[in-house]
């Protein structure tokens, strides 16, 4: 079994990018090897030694585009964890586990009517659990809530990082958009890391129909063997343009465009916002997946007009991680196409490359090399 450390190995986001709104000064970010106290555990912790750490979108936002943590730097990003546990609660020691993203206190409102997934005081690792995050050889985290894994197969451990996140975040959105067999789903954004699970967790839930909208065409070719029926690029396409290849494909296999439709928006970017309200028709939801900053020109008396919903989504509660975990070991989710491990040492090189290049082909998750 995997002994207690000394000391924590990390790699500390010290400073992040930043700019000075006066005088246009960037200051270069910084992520370093360092090493930290073991934290004394309190009561229902216990001590992680991380088998892998997925790289997320979010913890690039952190890093590179001004987004500020709860938790000040210096700390330790990354928050899609698997490992063992070496410490704390008897229990869970010798365990193999998934640490959910984000973690609800159980204790305030929104906890208690089931929204805990949105709880205001929820912990999320590399971001709001002190200084600690998933980029280190071990992390403290509350037992609680952890997704314990019990016969992984084929699988390594340090794949199913990517559950923590990518894949439970696509299954609470269906939850919320209230998804049931036979629905007919547009996934705008289906070839990113989010958006190629938010493809196959609707179609292992029951849709119908299922279209992905999104611009890289290898991977749009892709999402068809992995949940979708058809595939709409959004390259050089006005929103008008996209909804009229959208009735004409519709039309052409015989489906109703015209009302119905369950709507995924996974990009967060103007454009890809602009085409799911262009789409959002009679007694549609569309659910908001992806984050940014952008604004979007909009008539609400649409909504009005057509009965129709849009309601955003965020995080998911830990209650249903063994489900999603359950669907990628049962194979009814592909994990295996979509990942592949890099050593953590080359933290700086792939943070630097995926926030240049966008969503690789393949989420990767930066396994302990200390
Ligand atoms: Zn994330
Ligand atoms: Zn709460």
């Amino acid at each position: 079994m995997a002994a207690v450390p000394d000391k924590i190995q990390t790699w500390q986001m010290v400073q992040p990018w930043s700019k000075d709104r006066e005088t246009g000064k960037v200051t270069e970010g910084r992520i370093e090897k360092t090493d930290i106290p073991v934290p004394e555990l309190k009561a229902g912790e216990v001590l992680v030694e991380v088998a892998g750490c997925g790289v997320c979108h979010t913890d690039l936002g952190f890093f590179f585009d001004g987004v500020p943590t709860v938790s000040k730097p210096p700390l330790t990003l990354g928050h899609e964890i698997s490992g063992v546990v070496v410490a704390g609660d008897e229990k869970w020691i010798g365990k193999e586990v998934i640490i959910p993203a984000v973690m609800p206190c159980r204790q305030c409102y929104l906890c208690k009517i089931g929204r805990g997934n949105r709880c205001l005081f929820q912990k999320m690792p590399g971001n709001s659990i002190g200084i600690y995050g998933g980029n280190s050889s071990h992390i403290p985290v509350p037992s609680v809530d952890l997704c314990e894994v019990k016969d992984r197969g084929k699988f390594p451990l340090s794949h199913l990082a990517v559950i923590a996140d990518a894949m439970t975040t696509p299954y609470q959105a269906a939850k919320r958009a209230d998804l049931q067999p036979g629905d007919n789903v547009i996934v705008i954004g289906a070839t990113g890391g989010v958006g190629v699970h938010m493809v196959q967790t609707v179609k292992a839930l029951g849709a119908a129909n299922v279209i992905g909208i999104a611009r890289n065409p290898e991977k749009l070719k892709r999402a068809l063997n992995y949940g979708a029926d058809f595939v709409i690029s959004s390259v050089d396409k006005t929103p008008r343009d996209v909804r009229n290849e959208f009735r004409g494909l519709c039309k052409e296999n015989g489906i109703e465009a015209g009302y119905g439709w369950k709507i995924f928006e996974v990009t967060g970017t103007k454009p890809g916002q602009d085409i799911a309200l262009e789409l959002l028709s009679f007694i549609g939801k569309l659910i908001v997946v992806g984050f940014g900053l952008a604004k979007n020109e909009y008539s609400i008396s649409r909504l009005m007009a057509f009965d129709a919903e849009i309601i955003g989504t965020w995080g998911c509660l830990p209650e249903y991680y063994p489900i999603v975990l359950g669907m990628v070991l049962s194979g009814k989710l592909e994990l295996e196409a979509f990942v592949e491990t890099k050593p953590m040492s080359q933290i700086n090189q792939i943070y630097d490359q995926v926030h240049k290049a966008g969503s690789p082909a393949k989420r990767i998750v930066l396994t302990p090399d200390f």
